[in-house]
């Protein structure tokens, strides 16, 4: 792997390609510079990858500018997080109000000065990047690193939307560990834990991209199938319930009920859908347990 690729991505918007060189020159020895002479092409930059964590972006541009792009980039979802700061030639306390307004997070005027423009670029990448942490923490289980509740709860109907527009199969299975209390009874809460974490490494080993495997808490673990009919997951939980089964953690036996549930016409939320898996993982606990049931 090109170790380039690990370095944050900047976005210079100018429309003078001397000035974009200026700051390129301070910049590119730390981070990936994409560059736009225009507010449209701009736009397209923002939402292609390398997606920006950053764009230093010129005020005064013909047909669209600086302000504009900043009002499009804060009004789609998709760019409404990346940082922007403005570069003017501008110095006067009411522009840069404005931008400040419209979401920019700091406000640079020419003639550019290189250790300042650093500098700033670094303070906010680097914000940028804690946020982003956090963020990704509040959505990931701390214990198995799967994603948790909230992280499905957010997705999940994203998902369901995307699978009936193109009308493409979607299943949804509910996993529940047999008999989980008696292990944390017996044995104790860290081997407990580390029996729910042995479990996720089971299930995430078997998850595709575009598949959700996310703990809803406790012993509970939910997984979305992506592209995926009701055979092709039946066959794959087949498989996790199997290895499962011969996985002994701790040397511990340990097993788990399967409900699974497809996307269907009449679902038009994730309710409906997610109280079906739920559904079928009770009966498979009913039947026996260590087994498949389909609703
Ligand atoms: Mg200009």
């Amino acid at each position: 792997m090109n170790p380039t690729n690990d370095k944050p991505v900047v976005l210079l918007v100018d429309d003078v390609a001397a000035n974009i060189q200026l700051v390129a020159n301070f910049l590119n020895d730390q981070y990936r510079i994409k560059v736009a002479t225009e507010g449209k092409k701009s736009l397209q930059l923002a939402v292609t990858e390398p997606i920006p964590d950053l764009i230093l972006l010129d005020i005064e541009m013909p047909v669209m500018d600086g302000y504009e792009v900043c009002r499009a980039l804060k009004q789609d979802a998709e760019t409404a997080d990346i940082p922007i700061i403005f570069v003017t030639a501008k110095d006067d306390d009411a522009e840069e109000e404005l931008g400040l307004e419209l979401g920019a997070v700091d406000y640079i005027t020419k003639p550019l000065r290189p250790a300042i423009v650093r500098a700033r670029v670094n303070a906010h990448i680097t914000l940028k990047q804690q946020r982003d942490q956090l963020q990704k923490m509040a959505l990931i289980d701390q214990l198995t690193h799967l994603y948790n509740r909230h992280y499905l709860i957010e997705t999940a109907p994203l998902k369901i939307a995307n699978a009936i527009r193109h009308e493409s199969p979607l299943c949804m299975v509910m996993i529940d560990i047999d008999f989980f209390k008696s292990v944390n009874d017996l044995y104790g809460h860290d081997k407990g834990d580390k029996v729910l974490q042995a479990v996720a490494g089971v299930i995430k080993a078997n998850t595709r991209q575009g598949d959700i495997a996310a703990r809803l808490g406790g012993e509970e673990f939910l997984l979305l199938l992506d592209h995926c009919d009701i055979e092709a997951a039946i066959s794959k939980i087949e498989f996790i319930r199997n290895a499962i089964e011969e996985l002994k953690p701790e040397g511990i036996n340990v097993t788990a009920s399967f409900g699974v549930t497809k996307l269907m016409d009449h679902d038009d939320d994730f309710d409906s859908f997610y109280k079906r898996a739920d559904k079928a993982v009770y009966l498979a606990k009913d039947n026996g347990r260590n087994r498949i049931e389909i609703s």
